[in-house]
């Protein structure tokens, strides 16, 4: 370790103990970053996942809510934003912590949560949490969400110009999309990762096929000028979502060749699962492990050579 970075852990150590509580506030704030999405959007980083915001004057309206923690900056943050923090509506794209996290706080103060009923679900019981070994707590009454649909496509409002609905085992069992039509505004969840490592929970539902299956209905809500928010990352375009199907479909039609030669994830990696991609991953082992084990919970839809 440079002498730089241990000045900066020995200051940020400063920081969190010595600031008197509304100095903290004001510095957790400073994390959170108002990124412009379209007109009327706005989209909050710095919050566990990202928080997409429809802003017009008479409230606004979000998908995910961003980690418990940061709950207290993403209210700051939509009190100075037009609606001024009047939250009339809530979607969840799926139910990891750092997507629901604020929901309490909107729950309470009478927001709608809108989101697929598997993710209602989940957050009304404790889970277990298999890579970490443990359990998540259920989240109090009033954090869960109030509208929830299974099957199908949904729509909102009178001019029903918000749509949104299931993307089958994309990451988890309960992944939706949100496309605000008028506005040509996306929010994916992660069903799609522009940047980080896309994420399969298998445990939790999420599967390769899943996810090539939801990454080709996204293309389909989609033009060239849609602005699509991911769960974490940048706002990004339809070329960057074509990119990434691409990839996923891929990785998916290699493993399951490799499956079909009985490869454990260290075998595939090996075999080059992962080689001459056009990105690069910083837990290759990960992402095949992941991917392995969801094979293996939907080897009965694969086919009869694969058991
Ligand atoms: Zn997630």
């Amino acid at each position: 370790m440079n002498r730089r970075a241990v000045l900066k852990i020995a200051l940020g150590g400063v920081v969190g103990l010595t600031l008197p509580p509304f100095a903290r506030r004001a510095f957790s704030q400073a994390s959170i970053a108002v990124v412009p999405v379209s007109d009327g959007f706005v989209m909050l980083t710095g919050a566990g996942g990202n928080v997409l915001v429809r802003t017009v004057s008479t409230g606004q309206m979000l998908v995910d809510t961003g980690a418990a923690g940061s709950t207290d900056a993403v209210l700051a943050r939509l009190r100075d934003l037009p609606g001024a923090g009047h939250v009339t509506t809530v979607f969840n794209t799926h139910w990891h912590r750092e997507q629901v996290g604020g929901n309490l706080a909107f729950g309470r103060s009478g927001a709608k949560i809108i989101a697929h009923e598997k993710t209602r679900a989940h957050l009304a019981t404790d889970y277990y949490v298999m890579n970490e070994d443990r359990y998540e707590k259920a989240l109090p009454k009033e954090a869960r969400p109030t509208v929830t649909f299974f099957t199908g496509d949904q729509t909102l409002g009178d001019d029903k110009r918000i749509e949104y609905g299931h993307l089958l085992e994309a990451h988890t069992d309960g992944d939706i999309y949100v496309l605000f039509r008028d506005a040509n505004v996306l929010a994916a969840g992660h069903a799609i990762a522009p940047v980080r490592d896309p994420a399969l929970d298998w445990f939790g539902g999420g599967w390769l096929g899943g996810r090539v299956d939801a990454q080709e209905k996204l293309l389909k809500l989609t033009d060239a000028q849609t602005r699509i928010v991911p769960a974490y990352g940048p706002v990004v375009g339809r070329a960057e979502l074509q990119a990434e199907f691409d990839m996923t479909r891929v990785l998916y039609d290699r493993m399951l060749d490799l499956l079909k030669k009985g490869m454990s994830p260290q075998d595939m990696l090996d075999a080059g699962v992962m080689k001459d991609l056009k990105r690069t991953f910083s837990d290759p082992f990960r992402f095949v492990y992941d991917a392995h084990k969801g094979y293996w919970a939907h080897h009965n839809s694969l086919g009869p050579e694969v058991l």
